[in-house]
């Protein structure tokens, strides 16, 4: 089993990948500075990993943009580190659009740091994490990953910047990468132990809907019921982030198999967009709790639509997403339940 770096760890995304690479017997070093997590995240995982686990997780507290920092994590393992998963990084359209320096700064500035790091500790492999916002305002579906790429937010822009740059490194020098292009991870481990914990009031669709199922929140905005879909609401790819975090196992162990320059970029849905309002009966069938709803005109910068085509996905990893949506809304809704304020 290898020694692998997890940049951003504690995150959502991270805190579930953790779990499963750690119940595969893979050896870990975490580096997170917590700006938008807790060491809390990570707590909760060794509850759930396997009793030896708390000998092959360590987490260190630092920035990806700090040389420094970046030599403490790839010298903390017991043996050189073999590949990093990178999703350290801010994720916020809207933050993109008022903050774009900090995007470029994290996103772009912070996989050039790490991949500087990873140069000299003689590391050339890494599984990105990219978004399906890279493919803009897109009018053909499902999407291929061949489809054009015009982003149209900094968020976008600077992943697919990182995208690019990663591609340089396996042409000039025989790196292994892999840019998996999440659509809408939801849900959460089985447990109710970990699970997403949004800062305020959440931005996005599916911890809205538990915090209002919970009380905490009175009513679900649908935003725009005009658009050019099924029932006029936007439509998204969700998958469950147990299945998002199996795949990221999978393409680390399609890099450290291969040999030679490796490059793969992939789309990671179901295939299967869902509208708004869909999502909404989902849960009230998932969890028997009626979510009120009002509609509101539709939000800035929202694409009608995004469906994933899993085939290539299918195809180079042998991966496909298993999990229901009827599962995502249990999930997403057994850890709101058990955890009303998140970790704190
Ligand atoms: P998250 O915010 O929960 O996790 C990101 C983690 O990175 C957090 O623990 C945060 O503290 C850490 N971090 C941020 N800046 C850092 C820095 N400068 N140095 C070290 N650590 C830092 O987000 P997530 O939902 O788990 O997403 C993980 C990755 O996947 C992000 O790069 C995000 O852009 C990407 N992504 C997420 C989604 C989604 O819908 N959640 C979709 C597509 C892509
Ligand atoms: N959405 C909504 N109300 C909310 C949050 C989201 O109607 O409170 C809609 C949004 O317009 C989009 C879908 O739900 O059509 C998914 O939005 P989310 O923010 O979860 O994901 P993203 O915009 O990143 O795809």
């Amino acid at each position: 089993m290898a020694s692998l770096l997890i940049t951003g760890g504690a995150g959502f995304i991270g805190s579930h990948t953790v779990l499963v690479l750690l119940e595969a017997g893979h050896e870990l070093v975490v580096l997170d500075n917590f700006a938008n997590s807790s060491p809390i995240a990570l707590d909760r995982v060794m509850e759930l990993a396997p009793a030896d686990a708390s000998k092959r997780l360590q987490v260190i507290e630092g920035d990806v943009r700090c040389a420094e920092d970046l030599d403490r994590a790839f010298c903390a393992a017991s043996a050189s580190i073999a590949g990093v998963v990178h999703f350290a990084g801010r994720k916020a359209v809207r933050e993109s659009v008022e903050q774009p320096l900090l995007y470029w700064d994290v996103n772009l500035g912070g996989t050039r740091s790490l991949a500087e790091a990873m140069g000299r500790h003689g590391c050339g492999l890494v599984v990105f994490s990219s978004t399906a916002t890279v493919y803009g305002e897109p009018e053909v579906f499902p999407l291929l990953e061949e489809m054009p790429t015009p982003p149209v937010h900094p968020y976008a822009q600077t992943k697919l910047a990182a995208e690019q740059m990663l591609a340089a490194l396996v042409r000039s020098q025989d790196w292994r990468v892999a840019s998996l292009r999440y659509f809408n991870p939801v849900g959460a481990h089985p447990s109710g132990r970990i699970g997403e914990d949004p800062n305020g009031i959440p931005n996005n669709l599916f911890p809205y809907i538990t915090q209002v199922a919970a009380g905490r929140l009175e009513r679900l905005r649908v935003f725009g019921d005009d658009y050019p879909t099924r029932d006029g609401t936007g439509e998204r790819d969700y998958l469950h982030v147990m299945d998002l975090a199996e795949a990221h196992a999978v393409a680390l162990d399609h890099l450290l198999q291969h040999q030679g320059a490796a490059q793969v970029t992939l789309n990671l849905g179901t295939g299967h967009a869902r509208s708004v309002l869909e999502v909404v009966q989902a849960f009230e069938r998932a969890t028997g709790i009626s979510i009120p709803y009002e509609v509101l005109p539709r939000r800035a910068g929202d694409v009608p639509k995004l469906e994933a085509s899993p085939e290539s996905a299918a195809q180079v990893l042998g991966w496909r997403a298993s999990r229901s949506l009827e599962q995502m809304c249990r999930d997403g809704w057994a850890w709101q339940r058990a955890n009303p304020n998140g970790y704190q």
